[in-house]
């Protein structure tokens, strides 16, 4: 799977026929890349591992990989959980170190990494999670079972769900992560900018002098779109099915 993104120095010269550049997408987000034309640069994308799973796995579900859809999805939910947890510890001012190593702790067994989403959600909002999307109801052949068991079945069982389970599944998940994230802007909204510059950061830190960017891509799950989003995962990757050959070259139709 590649990103697409803009030699900044060809598009401002306006020298070459072909502005974009590909890249293979990187679990880092970091980009050394070079133009058709030699300049070289860097860019470091902003979207957290939750949202470019999520269209990574939306991707799949256009494309028929249902199995993949659900695995990466999960994932994607994983990956929501811990940025939850990175947020209100950083609300709650905690060095980012005390938190990475904490997290260290937890990072290998995602029983533990639920235990303290739920317990951090419980801090933040004073109440229980209600409807947690562990517990929801989803159609799994003629059974109707939980969510968590629809997972657990899809991952660790080999179990091969139906398109509608798919699609019920990832919209399941978008529902929940925005009601989570709609929130969490309202008590959390400074830590989320914090956890969202903190990667950015770091990379930069890391990295030589030299040109650097952020880019910013528009992925369904989004901390940076500054409109409403779509209610439904099904309105939502009615978008992604117009914007994938932008943001996502080569990936099939
Ligand atoms: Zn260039």
């Amino acid at each position: 799977m590649k990103i697409q993104t803009t030699c900044l120095n060809c598009l401002l010269t306006g020298k070459a026929d072909n502005v974009f550049v590909h890249a293979e997408m990187r679990d880092d987000g970091v980009y050394d890349l070079t133009c058709e034309l030699g300049h070289q640069f860097t860019i470091m994308v902003q979207q957290l591992k939750f949202e470019m799973l999520f269209d990574m796995g939306s991707l799949a579900l256009l494309d028929g990989y249902f199995r993949e859809s659900v695995a990466t999805i999960a994932a994607s939910l994983e990956r929501f959980f811990q940025f939850y947890v990175e947020v209100i510890c950083r609300k709650m001012k905690l060095k980012d170190a005390d938190i990475e190593s904490a997290w260290k702790s937890v990072s290998m067994q995602s029983e533990r990494q639920l235990g303290v989403f739920l317990f951090m959600y419980l801090i933040e909002t004073k109440s229980p999670i209600k409807s947690f999307i562990y517990d929801e109801n989803i159609k799994q052949g003629s059974e109707t079972v939980k969510v968590s068991k629809f997972r657990n079945d899809v991952i660790h069982r080999g179990y091969i769900p139906s398109s509608e389970e798919a699609h019920i599944y990832a919209d399941l998940v978008y529902r929940f992560m925005y009601r989570i994230l709609k929130e969490l802007k309202v008590s959390a909204n400074e830590a989320i900018g914090e956890t969202v510059r903190y990667p950015l950061g770091k990379a930069n830190l890391a990295m030589s002098a030299g040109l650097k960017t952020t880019q910013c891509i528009p992925t369904l799950v989004s901390l940076s779109s500054g409109v409403e989003p779509p209610e439904s995962f099904y309105e939502a990757v009615k978008v992604l099915k117009k914007s994938r050959h932008y943001c996502y070259p080569n990936s099939s139709s």
